[in-house]
């Protein structure tokens, strides 16, 4: 999922790094006119050639700050692997991939393959036996690319490290090292994160050469986003959730806890309550991953809860409260985690629960951000409506998508010139592969279900459910 960083970028144009007219010239097509912070720290030192430690947060620009690099580093005419990006995910490897095929537009012919596991290993054989320029890929399937030989990097003048911290707290450390051992040692290595623990250093001082450091302080925090603690007993913990969301009634929450289990019983109480919630967990198949994504993006569920873990790398445009469910025990983290609220100018609410073991925690955070924290009570929390927190959409998913030629336009059109609804009744309509999620207020969800099953797509009937 991606959605443009906060506002359009105030940074430096362009033009003023040594890139070619071309490459110029396409990015204004892209509607890159100016630098992201993050592209303008890393972008003159990368494209000079040095290693780079990068750190910043989910939709701040990252892949062009190190996708132009490694094109630059690139010779189109010379055939074989030159450039590889190790990210955490599938998900991930192909928003990158797509990333660089559109940056590298204005040459002919860059070859941009993505390896990552759960898809056949026969086909990438086949892919790579084409030849390639760009590969991007999680760390277990390169290194088994590796292993068989079908992928040599020889050739290799750029490594990236995407989401350095995210591969190892999945567990990728052997293998990522294993992959580097195939490297040569003649490269540019381009390293980002968005957090930087000891290991992420660790890593760093391993495998970069005197790299230089960039990092953006994240200054969201103090503008845009409102931040209130509250003290809460164990027992009040996922209860107080409830009262934050009935009380405030923020459209779009993400709701963090430490670990998988808090999630699973927190979504378990939410959905007690009434209140609407999906759980974002690291163990979903990435059709069901895609799923709950779709639901939170388009306003049909109230609440997404999920560890940091499975919420990396998730960009959401529209988020009006982030609940700390529970402290994390990383400051870093934590700025990290509000920083998903109060987006392109947006005030936006972050809420915390710390238990009084958790006091040492709030600590180290006033500490990071440099203020004391404001404190409220929960008996301050009381309904604000009489009417429930629901979401105002909901999702009908139709069976049937990019492969059956469907488009927005013609779900649009169903559903506005031949069942007379209007299109601002519609939301977000989402096309995949083999589905398409249509957002529709949630007044006429019933009816627009009937009628979807009842009426034509693009003059083809069609299976149509609620979500
Ligand atoms: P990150 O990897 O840091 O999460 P991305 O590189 O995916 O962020 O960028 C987020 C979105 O912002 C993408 O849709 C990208 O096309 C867009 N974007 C990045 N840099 C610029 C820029 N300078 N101007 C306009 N849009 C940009
Ligand atoms: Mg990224």
């Amino acid at each position: 999922m991606t959605a443009s960083p906060a506002g359009a970028p105030t940074g430096p144009a362009f033009d003023i790094l040594p890139l070619a007219p071309e490459v110029l010239a396409n990015l204004r097509q892209l509607g890159y006119e100016r630098m992201t912070p993050i592209q303008a720290a890393s972008l003159p030192l990368a494209l000079a050639g040095q290693d780079l430690i990068a750190q910043a947060k989910t939709g701040s620009g990252k892949t062009a700050s190190f996708g132009l690099p490694l094109l630059a580093n690139l010779n189109a005419r010379r055939f074989a692997v030159q450039a590889l990006v190790l990210c955490p995910t599938r998900e991930l490897a192909e928003q990158v991939a797509q990333e660089i095929r559109r940056l590298a537009r204005s040459e002919e012919n860059i070859k941009v393959i993505t390896l990552c596991g759960g898809a056949a290993i026969r086909t990438q054989i086949t892919s790579l036996e084409h030849g390639a320029h760009v590969i991007v890929g999680t760390p277990g399937r390169v290194l088994d690319h590796l292993s068989r030989q079908t992928l040599a990097l020889d050739a290799l003048n750029t490594l990236v490290l995407d989401e350095a911290d995210r591969m190892l707290d999945m567990g990728f450390a052997d293998d990522m090292a294993a992959v580097i051992g195939h490297c040569p040692k003649q490269r540019q290595t381009l390293l980002f994160s968005a957090t930087f623990p000891d290991d992420v250093a660790k890593l760093a001082g391993r495998y970069l050469r005197e790299p230089k450091q960039v990092k953006l302080t994240e200054q969201h925090a103090a503008a845009t986003i409102r931040q209130r603690f509250y003290e809460v007993a164990e027992d009040q913990r996922l209860h107080a959730v409830g009262l934050l969301l009935n009380h405030y009634r923020p459209v779009s929450t993400l709701a963090f806890c430490n670990t998988k289990q808090q999630c699973r019983d927190l979504v378990a109480v939410l959905r007690a309550q009434g209140l609407s919630a999906l759980e974002l967990h690291g163990d979903l198949e990435q059709r069901d991953r895609d799923q709950v994504l779709v639901q939170f993006a388009n306003r049909s569920c109230s609440v997404l809860v999920a560890t940091d873990v499975a919420a990396r790398g998730l960009d959401i445009a529209q988020l009006e409260a982030v609940i700390n469910v529970d402290i994390s025990p990383e400051p870093e983290v934590h700025v990290h985690r509000i920083g998903r609220t109060g987006r392109a100018g947006e005030a936006g609410w972050a809420f915390s629960l710390a238990s009084l073991d958790e006091m040492g925690r709030v600590g180290r955070i006033d500490e990071l951000q440099g203020r004391e924290s404001e404190w409220h009570a929960l008996s301050e929390l009381v309904p604000t409506s009489a009417e429930p927190l629901h979401p105002p959409m909901a999702t009908l998913q139709i069976l049937g998508g990019r492969k059956e030629k469907i488009r927005a336009g013609d779900v649009l059109g169903a559903l506005t010139k031949d069942h007379g609804f209007t299109a601002t009744q519609i939301g977000k309509i989402d096309i995949n592969d083999f589905s398409t999620y249509v957002a529709v207020e949630r007044g006429i969800a019933k009816d627009a279900l009937r009628k979807l099953n009842a009426g034509k797509v693009k003059g083809k009937t069609v299976k149509a459910r609620a979500l």
